[in-house]
């Protein structure tokens, strides 16, 4: 069950379309809301280019909204940025963990100043002792130690690149992090110990994340609700649990469908939904449901018809014309 039901995050009728030549739009975002409440972990899937990582970018205010809003405590992230005091507090509380540890991180600058960045630009070290020593923390926090501090990125394995990643974000004491797809580059064994040290840390400093992930397999061990993403839309959303054991969308089912299990007898008896062709151009998207297209339970309304995200039961939404 969810825990608790304050927002701290309200992304409301969303849009972020982009000018792609010859008078074309790719609508990246189309019309996406939900909320994100206080320390919980909201999931948002879907396979490359549904625009998941456009929601995120522009939720952190990065990217300008077409149209739409997204609210942190009540306050427009786009508008509030625009003052300067504001922008800088804004992104002190919200910060980002990034898909590939191996870019994200300058390769010139030490461990240490790479941390410390954000700490000098918010002013948040009393003196050079100050800055050091919440470095050393910071380390060891996320399963380093301090001998690391004087090390280069090209130094660590790809796993230790993404826990300097994350506390590079934890610098700043921020309340809110948008993790877009941070483990997705990491060996499998890797995976699980960066998902469990940000659980850890959720716990420890009540952290909210967004965490964006391009197919459901981790999700579901960090995620309190899940929102599945499909050419710019949210078809389903739903309470962790009930998603993986009472799926209702088709493009959800083909999702969990392609997970492997690890015990071999239920792997052997895993069947694969394969949704037919490929995934449609976000420029020219398919007329009514987005997903007919390839759905295996299509109808001729879902051609002319765009279903809408509807509450079908507790914690649980779903855009489809079968409910
Ligand atoms: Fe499939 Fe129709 Fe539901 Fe779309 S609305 S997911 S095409 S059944």
């Amino acid at each position: 069950m969810v825990k608790n039901c304050e927002a701290l995050i309200e992304v409301k009728n969303l849009k972020k379309y982009f000018h792609v030549g010859n008078s074309q739009t790719l609508k990246a975002v189309d019309n996406v809301s939900f909320e994100i409440y206080k320390g919980e972990t909201f999931g948002l899937v879907g396979e490359s280019g549904c625009g998941k990582s456009t929601t995120g970018r522009t939720i952190m205010g990065l990217i300008e909204a077409t149209s739409g809003y997204v609210l942190y405590e009540g306050k427009d992230v786009q508008h509030g940025k625009k003052s300067k005091r504001n922008r800088k507090e804004l992104y002190r509380k919200m910060q980002m963990i990034f898909q590939d540890p191996y870019a994200s991180l300058n390769p010139r600058m030490t461990v240490s100043d790479i941390i410390a960045e954000g700490i000098d630009i918010h002013g948040l070290a009393r003196n050079f002792d100050d800055r050091l020593k919440k470095v050393f923390n910071l380390l060891e926090t996320v399963g380093l130690n301090r001998e690391h501090a004087n090390r280069y990125p090209h130094e660590f394995s790809g796993g230790q690149r993404q826990r300097i990643g994350i506390a590079r974000a934890l610098a700043v004491e921020p309340d809110f992090i948008i993790a877009d797809e941070p483990i997705s580059a990491l060996d499998v064994s890797i995976q699980a110990q960066v998902v469990n040290l940000m659980k850890e840390l959720q716990q420890e400093r009540n952290i909210t994340y967004l965490f964006i992930a391009h197919d459901l397999s981790m999700v579901k061990f960090i995620s309190d609700r899940i929102g599945v993403m499909y050419l710019g839309s949210i078809v389903e959303l739903a309470e962790s649990n009930r998603l993986y054991e009472e799926p209702l969308h088709p493009y959800t089912k083909v999702l969990l469908s392609a997970i492997p299990q690890p015990d071999p007898v239920t792997e052997r008896r895993r069947e694969r939904i394969i949704p037919k062709g490929d995934i449609p151009s976000p420029i020219n998207p398919p007329s009514g449901c987005r997903f007919h297209t390839r759905c295996p339970l299509a109808m001729n309304i879902c051609k002319t018809s765009e279903p809408k995200l509807l509450n079908i039961k507790e914690d649980q939404w779903v855009a489809c014309h079968l409910y």
